[in-house]
């Protein structure tokens, strides 16, 4: 299993396009729009497995971002959040992977903060079996808001094998909150899983936010 208490052992190789990092508005890189990214079809998640660190869920559907087709393939979870923003956490980070039809990944991830409970994650949490594989029916209709701020960058997986030229969209507006219980579930069943802030290097760090 991926010890996140001794990452300097991972698997490596990596370049200089790691995930996550610690974002800020970069002045010459800001637009007064929203993030161009929107669901054309609702995601349906049908299979939910422990894999060890977090759980995953994996199921159908689809999103327009920056005017590219994208198919979802999967969701999971990160407590604390693994991307900051001026150096601060947010609790709770969700990762939705899609990919297109000519293999090139986009993540959307939500920083998520603590409030009302998520109804849709409660119900992944309840369909939880340790160690298990299981089928479920969850429809995350409203998870990604329609009207996104936030980051986009390039950067990587940010678990082995560290893939990079992944890109990513980092929504800080996420109006979907969770419980501080539910974040203490996730963090008793699998513990600390962000990995650590990498080196920016000479990327470019986009904001975007309709004022
Ligand atoms: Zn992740």
């Amino acid at each position: 299993m991926l010890n996140y208490n001794n990452q300097g052992n991972w698997p490596n190789g990596f370049g200089k396009m790691q995930s996550p990092i610690d974002l800020s508005i970069d002045e010459q890189n800001q637009y007064k729009e929203f993030l161009p990214i929107s669901v054309d079809e609702f995601y349906q998640l049908n299979n939910e497995i422990d894999d060890g660190t977090t759980i995953r869920l994996t199921g159908m559907g689809n999103a327009t971002v920056f005017n590219r087709e994208f198919n979802f393939k999967q969701i999971h979870f990160h407590t604390p959040a693994e991307h900051t923003v001026n150096g601060e956490a947010a609790p709770f980070e969700i990762h939705l992977v899609h990919q297109n039809a000519i293999g090139q990944t986009v993540v959307v991830a939500l920083l998520v903060q603590i409030g009302n409970a998520d109804a849709s994650l409660q119900e992944i949490i309840n369909n939880f079996v340790p160690n298990e594989e299981t089928d479920v029916s969850i429809n995350l209709t409203e998870w990604i808001p329609n009207l996104a701020n936030g980051f986009h960058y390039a950067g990587s997986l940010t678990t082995p094998p560290l893939t990079e030229n992944v890109e990513w969209i980092v929504i800080t507006n996420s109006p979907m909150t969770v419980s501080q219980n539910q974040v203490d579930w996730f963090v008793k069943q699998f513990g600390n899983n962000n990995r650590q802030c990498q080196a920016i290097n000479n990327r470019k760090i986009e904001y975007y936010e309709n004022k």
